[in-house]
């Protein structure tokens, strides 16, 4: 067995990581995970952290979740793959799906179109929808409409719908005809407000405004996160989703909800759009749907757009779109176990519950610390932002954001660094404990800044 160590002495060779510089694996070494229990990891030299990025947004139930475990082994025994191309399905990808369906029913979710991740969940809804216009007769509605700040997926159709240019410039050009508007981002903003639901009034004629110069029969839908994760966190004001909603309904455009980190609990309601009782057209999922188990992710389709799929009587209802592992079986039978998991231990209202205990205490940290700018969050996602100088808000630089992570990591919590934000998503089996550790390992990061 090679010395895994290997990896790092030599620049990181052979591996390249997903958001990393390769040239800079040298200065900045990968932490080697190699064990897990609960909310705890455990590296390469034997310390073990609590894991407060929860792996990426996605590890709900934690690392020791038995009956997914066994779901996944027992599965494998029966029937390790199956695809789910025209003519052929498996069981568990079946039963997963009517699961979904009756989970995500209250949203209006009335169909399950399988994929192996967010980015391809993302990349299904975006087609769907232009084929949807295209079986309705309207080809011309191919255009989309997202958020500054918005994350996607790194597919060409999310990286063009994702609004921050860190993800779209070594890329382009990208797909044309994408156009974003101002997040409800109350820290910044370009109309200088602060009250949330009068920003969020002006974000919602933002998008009238976009609307109207493109011309709504050229747009085919809007895609947002109800809570924006990777661009920092961002907290819409409650009334901000059902404005879009009612935008969006008024002049026939799809509303396309990215739950790929808000689905299944983690802000404090089974989703996103639920938490703001808005009922999306579709719905984008990955990530928790099997705590991070095993890849899989899924797209959720209304029961409007899946009549009109159903009872298309021109030439394009045939669906041209899928993935070798879309509704594998054995990602779907960690996915049953999952949902029942999740659903008995009522994670939901633990993450609303540990979310008001870890905002109360990133408060604190704010009022201790002059590093913090902001503190933002909803349930359990969370995020710092750091800031040199409270008056000109000039983010953190890069080496402060490191130290910081370090010394968490050192003080036995591990923390994710996103621009000059710190983000914060740990299982969401959490206990009040952990949500005390998790501050403590914070304020030792926040105090070598
Ligand atoms: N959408 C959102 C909202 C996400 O946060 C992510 C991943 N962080 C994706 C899509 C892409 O998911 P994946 O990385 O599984 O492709």
């Amino acid at each position: 067995m090679r010395d895994i160590n290997f990896l790092t002495e030599n620049n990181g060779k052979p591996i390249w990581h997903p958001m990393a510089h390769p040239a800079e694996m040298r200065a900045q070494p990968p932490k080697i995970i190699m064990k897990g229990e609960g909310v705890s990891v455990t590296d390469i030299d034997g310390r073990t952290v609590i894991d407060a990025v929860g792996g990426l947004w996605n590890v709900n139930l934690g690392y020791s979740c038995d009956p997914i475990k066994q779901a996944i082994a027992a599965q494998l025994e029966a029937l390790p793959y199956y695809s789910g191309f025209r003519g052929t399905s498996t069981g568990p990808s079946i039963e997963l799906a009517y699961e979904l369906t009756e989970w995500f029913g209250p949203e209006g979710m009335a169909r399950v179109f399988f994929t192996s991740g967010g980015s391809d969940s993302v990349e299904t809804a975006l087609r769907l929808a232009r084929q949807y216009w295209k079986i309705r007769g309207q080809a011309d509605r191919t255009k989309f409409l997202a958020l500054k700040k918005g994350y996607h997926g790194t597919h060409f159709g999310g990286a063009s719908v994702n609004g921050n240019a860190n993800f779209r410039r070594n890329y382009e050009p990208l797909m044309p005809g994408v156009f974003h508007i101002p997040a409800p981002w109350v820290y910044r903003n370009p109309f200088d407000e602060s009250d949330p639901a009068r920003l969020a009034k002006l974000c919602a004629k933002a998008l009238e405004d976009e609307i109207a110069f493109q011309g709504a029969d050229t747009i085919a839908a809007f895609i947002m996160e109800p809570v924006l994760g990777a661009g920092g966190v961002i907290v819409p004001h409650e009334s901000f989703m059902g404005l879009v909603r009612e935008i969006c309904h008024r002049h026939g455009i799809l509303l396309i909800a990215d739950e790929v980190v808000t689905g299944f609990g983690r802000a404090g309601a089974w989703s996103g759009s639920r938490l703001w009782g808005v009922k999306p057209d579709m719905m984008t999922m990955a990530k928790a749907i099997t705590s991070g188990y095993f890849p899989l992710g899924a797209t959720l389709i209304g029961e409007a757009v899946a009549d009109v799929f159903e009872s298309d009587k021109t030439s394009f209802g045939a669906i041209g779109h899928g993935y070798t592992y879309s509704g594998h079986p054995v990602g779907c039978a960690a996915g049953l176990a999952a949902l029942a998991e999740t659903r008995r231990l009522r994670l939901d209202e633990n993450a609303a519950r540990r979310g008001a205990e870890l905002a109360t205490a990133l408060e604190r940290l704010k009022t201790r610390h002059d590093i913090v700018g902001d503190v933002r969050g909803r349930g359990l996602m969370a995020a710092l932002e750091l800031v040199s100088d409270h008056a000109s808000k000039k983010p953190a630089d890069k080496k402060t954001m490191s130290a910081v992570a370090d010394a968490a990591y050192e003080a036995g919590v591990m923390i994710r660094v996103s621009g000059n934000n710190i983000i914060l998503s740990p299982p969401l089996m959490l206990t009040a404990r952990d949500v005390e550790a998790i501050a403590a390992g914070l304020d030792a990061g926040l105090s070598v800044a």
